[in-house]
């Protein structure tokens, strides 16, 4: 790694990386990480000027991308579940709004646009949990009837294989060589279409436990064009996996 280099953008001021890289590569590639990081890859030999034009020209699309993750990050800030912020259902995005209630138990109701607390406390961490709860029931009834539709399609499975939730904060899912499948309760948040690519994916595995060619084959076969939906969930993964 090069000492960081940077160029100025309006009023900001964007440093970047460079990382030579030995292979035969003859020009510069950019990558905007989801941190918001930019790093520079360019062929071993290259010179500083040289590369630090090849990064002014693409400038625009840099500042956009470096934008759009801070943007992102700002929004998986910690929550205070207040009215007014952002939960994501099925890829939607919902207003959280929470009421006051004379009950014991917070109760939570789907509502258009709204995903409605109505609670006896405003303490956050009630409020938390008791949503955390709403998710999982709602994962769990939504994974089963995916998980059924999908089992069918698909031959080496004999109906709906052992699985279950667990809450990851890096994965959405897993599939054990034993053959037993776990899901992220979080997934629940993102759209249908990533849902049945997670499960896809991991119903693929029964069959090939590795990420093999013949694995990639298996799935494509099972869900043709999983690589854009892939990119999609990951794009979302900071948002969606944060509580
Ligand atoms: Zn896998």
């Amino acid at each position: 790694m090069m000492p960081r280099q940077s160029f100025p953008y309006g009023d900001d001021r964007i440093e970047y990386e460079i990382l030579f890289t030995p292979v035969m590569r003859r020009k510069v590639a950019i990558h905007v990480n989801p941190d918001g990081s930019v790093q520079v890859d360019a062929p071993e030999g290259e010179d500083l000027p040289a590369i630090h034009r090849a990064v002014l020209k693409r400038a625009r699309w840099i500042k956009r991308h470096v934008d759009e993750s801070r943007r992102q990050r700002a929004q998986a800030l910690p929550r205070n579940y207040r009215s007014g912020e952002s939960l994501f259902y099925l890829g939607r995005r919902y207003q959280l709004k929470v009421k006051s209630q004379n009950g014991h138990e917070p109760t939570v109701k789907l509502t258009r646009g709204q995903i409605c607390v109505e609670t006896p406390s405003r303490d956050p961490v009630l409020i938390r949990e008791r949503l955390a709860a709403w998710y999982r029931s709602r994962a769990a009834d939504m994974f089963e009837r995916r998980l059924n539709e999908i089992a069918e399609r698909v031959l080496w499975v004999g109906g709906v294989p052992d699985w279950r939730l667990v809450r990851m904060r890096k994965q959405w899912g897993s599939c054990s060589p034993e053959g037993a499948i776990l899901l992220n309760p979080h997934l629940v948040k993102a759209p249908r279409i990533c849902v049945d690519y997670v499960i896809c994916h991991e119903l693929c595995h029964l069959q090939e436990h590795n990420h093999s060619p013949r694995y990639y084959r298996l799935l494509g076969e099972v869900m043709p064009g999983w690589e854009a939906v892939k990119t999609r969930l990951d794009g979302m993964a900071e948002l969606l996996l944060n509580e």
